[in-house]
């Protein structure tokens, strides 16, 4: 089979890494051609991913699609799908959850828990809303990583708040921050890897790590399954889906958001999971059966972001140190050039006991930097 992924950033280069373990020869369509998945992929094809005649004349001659980013051209990805290209997920879930407002309508009209919303598509319409504060404005496309997102808890935070078609969301007291990675084949059928859980630690003002399975009560548990559950039923595609959401101070669990490919709280599938994440993906993709998500032992996610003051060449100071420690396991994602915040790596850390997991984890946070001979 001849199957294409539109983006060839980490998760792309992850998807390829798996892929060699099958009968399928990969195409990657890509603007940076030096990007971490150029030198795995059997063909690599510069273009715009969001360009209408660049993902068509990609995809015409492939048998199947997956996407590693949700900002694609969706019109062409149609097109495509109409002519016998199987895209991975459909276009019609792409369509749902690429656009904030459209993936909140539909939460709405399926009955999935999400914060409660009002859409906004001026400053003036927003200014008609205090009411509603506090809440967290979203702006419909085009955000990522945070960006795109702003609290605004009052009056006074108005001018932080998006003139373009955005969701005005209910701010939830949130307890904890969670997500699931579920993955449905053409038959319908599902499996669902154990939930992960954002750490934070204020404290010590570290950044998160993440840590899975989730320490939840079996209660939170299965409603936190059967919402992810009824999520993919309701978006009736099939493909690999990550599903994000908040457990609240009285323990109500809300749907914050979905991305519809592999996503970055499961790159720690790839050991401490029978079947990653990625290679779940493939086995859906070329019709295989579904994979064992069971974990083999807790895991921590550390990601290793290009330190504040360095811009250049990577160095990657510590990393023998990391190598020192038991189960853990190094991911460069290959960027040449470090730049403050840019997200260069992971590394992926287990260990049977919680304590000691987010021991080594918040070490191994302390040890590792990315940094270049240059300082801005
Ligand atoms: P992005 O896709 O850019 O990561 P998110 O929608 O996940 O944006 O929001 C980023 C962060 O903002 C979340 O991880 C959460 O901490 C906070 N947040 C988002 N929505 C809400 C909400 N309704 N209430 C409280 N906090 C929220």
């Amino acid at each position: 089979m001849k199957v294409g992924i539109l983006g060839g950033g980490q998760l792309g280069r992850m998807l390829l890494q798996a892929a060699a373990n099958y009968p399928v020869e990969t195409y990657i369509l890509e603007n940076d051609e030096n990007c971490p998945s150029a030198h795995l992929c059997h063909h690599f094809t510069k273009g715009d991913i969001t360009d209408f005649t660049a993902v068509y004349e990609f995809g015409k001659s492939l048998d199947a699609i997956t996407i590693e980013i949700e900002s694609v051209n969706i019109e062409a990805l149609e097109k495509l799908e109409k002519e016998g290209v199987k895209i991975y997920p459909n276009t019609a879930a792409i369509r749902i959850i690429k656009n904030k407002i459209v993936q909140k309508q539909f939460y709405k009209s399926n009955g999935i828990p999400s914060p409660d919303f009002v859409v906004t598509n001026s400053m003036e319409e927003v200014k008609n809303q205090l009411s509603f504060l506090p809440a967290v404005h979203k702006i419909a496309e085009g955000g990522y990583d945070g960006k795109g997102v702003q609290v605004l808890n009052n009056e006074r935070d108005i001018h932080k708040a998006f003139s373009d078609p955005s969701v005005l969301e209910k701010k939830v007291a949130i307890k904890k921050e969670i997500a699931l990675i579920i993955a449905m084949n053409e038959r319908g059928e599902t499996s669902i890897y154990p939930a992960s859980e954002m750490m934070v630690n204020p404290a010590l003002n570290l950044l998160d790590f993440q840590v899975s399975p989730a320490l939840l009560p079996d209660k939170i548990l299965w409603v936190v399954e059967a919402i992810a559950i009824q999520l993919v039923k309701a978006l009736k595609s099939a493909g690999l889906f990550a599903v994000e959401m908040f457990v609240d101070e009285r323990n109500e669990v809300w749907v914050n958001e979905t991305a519809p490919r592999v996503h970055n709280s499961g790159h720690h599938t790839i050991e401490a999971n029978y079947c990653s994440q990625y290679d779940m993906l493939w086995r859906i993709i070329l019709n295989y059966p579904l994979g064992n998500t069971d974990p083999i032992l807790p895991a921590a996610i550390i990601n290793i972001i290009g330190e504040a003051g360095y811009i250049g060449e990577a160095i990657y100071e510590g990393l023998e140190e990391v190598l020192k420690t038991d189960n853990a396991f190094v991911h460069i994602y290959g960027k040449k050039q470090t730049k403050p915040g840019r997200k260069m790596g992971h590394i992926t850390i287990m260990h049977k006991d919680y304590q000691d997991l987010t021991h080594k984890a918040n070490k191994i946070k302390q040890t590792l930097r990315v940094i270049s001979t240059h300082k801005s």
